[in-house]
């Protein structure tokens, strides 16, 4: 067998597409637009990088897009400031701040001063108490991105046996909540391994959909797979460089020898990546709604 290739650089387009499609009639009958700031602290170029491509895609989709760069020095108090201003800001329904801040600076304050109702990340705690009940206002983006991936990509979530690699907050954590709850594209029955757990490859080689976020290469071999599994591959692991200098990106899955086991697959990259930003506006516009009451 070998399995089918989902595509997240397709799956997100077509969101995208999806989403320009209701932001334009929105915005014909209520006279306004999404709004999204991301505040960049600092020049680190990752972090320049990762902002660029949210403020374009957001204004490509006819968003209030603002990127607000502040200086490395900015005081926490002053940031809380902005933070608040934005808060406030009625044209305002996404407020992001990209981490990783300086040092003098607790990034936590800042993440939690964020108004839950534009936490369009999904990671404030209020929004992660939400998610655990069943209530979310936003899902947090990549695990959202894995749930679309899935339905989208055709597996049958509910009832599935469903493995998550991984336990982080951004991650591993959320997209457990949200495969367990009742509901479409959920109602899966998961377990959660990390590197506490003993028998691995017992637990993965019984996954009906194999979820991985482990950030290391070749976590998962061919031989911890079960035939006809969907596979999804979120790690981002820098592999040397490529002919042209750029840096050679692989998952957490043994791509090439995983793709002739399994049923479904993501590769990496043009997989889970795409899909993170393309949830972000989907937030926004969530939020956005919600502002008009809708
Ligand atoms: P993280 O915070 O480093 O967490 C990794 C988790 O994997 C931890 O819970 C760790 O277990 C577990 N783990 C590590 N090695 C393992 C192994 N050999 N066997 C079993 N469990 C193992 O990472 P993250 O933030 O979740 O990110 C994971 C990967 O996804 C990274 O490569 C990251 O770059 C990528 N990522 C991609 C996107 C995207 O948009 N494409 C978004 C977010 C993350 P312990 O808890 O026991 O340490």
């Amino acid at each position: 067998m070998s399995a089918k290739v989902i595509s997240g650089k397709e799956v997100a387009q077509q969101i995208r597409s999806e989403i320009k499609v209701e932001v334009d009639q929105l915005k014909e009958k209520h006279n306004a637009v999404p709004g999204l700031v991301t505040i960049l602290v600092g020049e680190n170029p990752a972090s320049v990088s990762y902002v660029t491509g949210k403020t374009n895609t957001a204004k490509e989709l006819g968003y209030n897009s603002i990127q607000d760069t502040q200086s490395e020095d900015i005081t926490e108090e002053q940031l809380l400031a902005l933070v608040d201003k934005y808060n406030k800001d009625d044209s305002i329904h996404g407020v992001l701040v990209q981490l990783p801040l300086p040092k003098h600076i607790d990034s936590s304050k800042v993440l939690n001063a964020i108004d839950p109702d534009k936490d369009v990340d999904g990671f404030h705690p209020v929004n992660v108490g939400r998610l655990v009940v069943g209530e979310a206002l936003f899902k947090p983006c990549t695990p959202a991105g894995i749930q679309e991936l899935l339905v989208r990509g055709g597996a049958q979530v509910s009832g599935a046996e469903v493995v998550v690699v991984g336990r982080s907050n951004i991650v591993g954590k959320p997209i457990t909540n949200m495969l367990f709850q009742k509901g479409e594209g959920a109602n899966a029955t998961v377990t959660v391994v990390h590197t506490g757990t003993k028998d691995m490859s017992a637990h993965t080689k019984r996954a009906d959909i194999l979820i991985v976020a482990a950030g290391k290469p070749k976590a998962i071999t061919a031989d911890m797979v079960k035939e006809g599994a969907a596979v999804i591959d979120v790690g981002v692991n820098r592999v040397g460089t490529t002919p042209e200098g750029k840096a050679k990106l692989n998952g957490d899955v043994d791509y090439e020898n995983v793709k002739e086991k399994a049923s479904l697959i993501t590769p990496v990259p043009g997989g889970v990546g795409p899909m993170t930003i393309t949830m972000l506006m989907k937030n926004t516009l969530v939020s956005y709604k919600n502002s008009l009451g809708l």
